[in-house]
């Protein structure tokens, strides 16, 4: 190993505590090239990259030992479904690999796959038939739906104690009021993966940007609370914000999810700031094969030569939001919550 690839392994070893270290090394890479591992980081050692492959690999492997134990005591796997409304293709492949993700943990998953004319009470009818069948401990609507549906009256009809998705107005009120729920499966995996990673957020000025009542509004919250992670100065900034550099470069830690491709650039953060990227979209790129490639709200890039910790997508948050999920799920079939 070269003298790079050792400061390299040292410093995450330092930033996994060894225990993670060892798991992450026995999970991600039993066939491990030694380089493959010194690309997490940077040669000079001062950005970390945020693996969700390493994090979700983590938690994925505590869900299965649970699952286990639950098929060994006699009980049944944790069985999530999720309801599919025509065939858009970003919700085909989110829904494929939630239900690719259920097999790797040993929970059963059903697909329900609905038209995209489907009605609204067509609709409202397949969720009251899930919100009492035994057989499914939870479930989720992939959004979004077509316009003709309501989603508000849609997620308002999922039985709570079923919404793994944490998205009806009872879970969200529950999580705002600091009471036992479902919370959102995005804010969830990525409070999970800043726990993961150790770190620190007391005291610090976290900057989400957007509002949305699924990922920028519940993760503004989470990151107020007296908790660890948590416990952080937050601004929320949106649309109307004006001025919105004058906020992320105070920001000790920034959650872009604004869904505006590469928008936040290094000049609009400080040196060694925490970078979490929710943003998804589908750009052309002259790059690759299909014409397309997947970006984040961040310019990787750019932003990455300043900070201290960066999401990659794809292989970030994404992969947190299917483990946050999950992880709902297995609380959802152990009744972990009376509502
Ligand atoms: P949304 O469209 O509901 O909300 C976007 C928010 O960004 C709004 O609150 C808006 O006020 C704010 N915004 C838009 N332009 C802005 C600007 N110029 N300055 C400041 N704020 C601005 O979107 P959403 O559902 O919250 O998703 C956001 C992004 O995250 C999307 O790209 C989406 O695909 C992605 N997403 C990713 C995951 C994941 O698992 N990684 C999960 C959910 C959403």
């Amino acid at each position: 190993m070269d003298d790079i690839a050792k400061k390299n392994f040292l410093c995450i070893i330092k930033v996994l505590g060894t225990g993670k270290f060892a798991l992450m090394w026995k999970h991600i890479y039993p066939h491990h090239k030694k380089n493959k591992f010194a690309q997490c980081i940077n040669p000079i050692c001062t950005m970390i990259l945020l693996d969700g492959k390493i994090a979700s690999a983590h938690f994925k492997v505590k869900i299965q030992e649970e699952v286990q134990q639950i098929i060994a005591a006699g009980g049944k796997p944790p069985h999530l479904a999720a309801i599919l409304v025509g065939s858009d293709g970003a919700s085909e492949t989110y829904v494929a690999n939630k239900i690719k993700t259920c097999h790797e943990v040993g929970f059963q998953s059903t697909l329900v796959r609905l038209d995209p004319t489907v009605s609204q009470q067509t609709l409202l009818d397949k969720i009251q038939e899930l919100n009492t069948d035994d057989n499914i401990d939870g479930y989720i609507v992939q959004m979004p739906l077509p316009k003709h549906i309501d989603e508000s009256e849609i997620t308002n009809a999922i039985n709570p104690a079923k919404d793994v998705d944490g998205f009806c107005a009872t879970n969200v009120g529950r999580i705002m009021l600091e009471q036992p729920g479902f919370v959102s499966a995005t804010p969830k995996g990525i409070m999970m993966m800043i726990d993961y990673f150790n770190i620190p957020t007391a005291g610090k000025h976290c900057v989400v940007i957007g509002r949305s009542n699924i990922v920028g509004g519940p993760m503004s919250i989470l990151m107020s609370r007296k908790t660890n992670p948590g416990n952080c100065t937050v601004t929320l900034c949106h649309s109307a914000t004006q001025n919105l550099t004058h906020f992320t470069l105070q920001a000790d830690i920034v959650i872009a999810a604004m869904g505006k491709p590469q928008f936040l650039k290094a000049d609009m953060i400080k040196t060694g700031a925490i970078v979490i990227d929710v943003g998804i979209t589908r750009i052309t790129s002259t790059q690759t094969k299909s014409g397309f490639k997947i970006v984040g709200d961040v310019d990787f890039d750019d932003v990455s030569k300043k900070c201290s910790y960066i999401t990659p997508v794809p292989g970030g948050v994404g992969l947190m939001t299917i483990v946050g999920l999950l992880q709902n799920t297995l609380l959802a079939a152990k009744k972990s919550f009376v509502y």
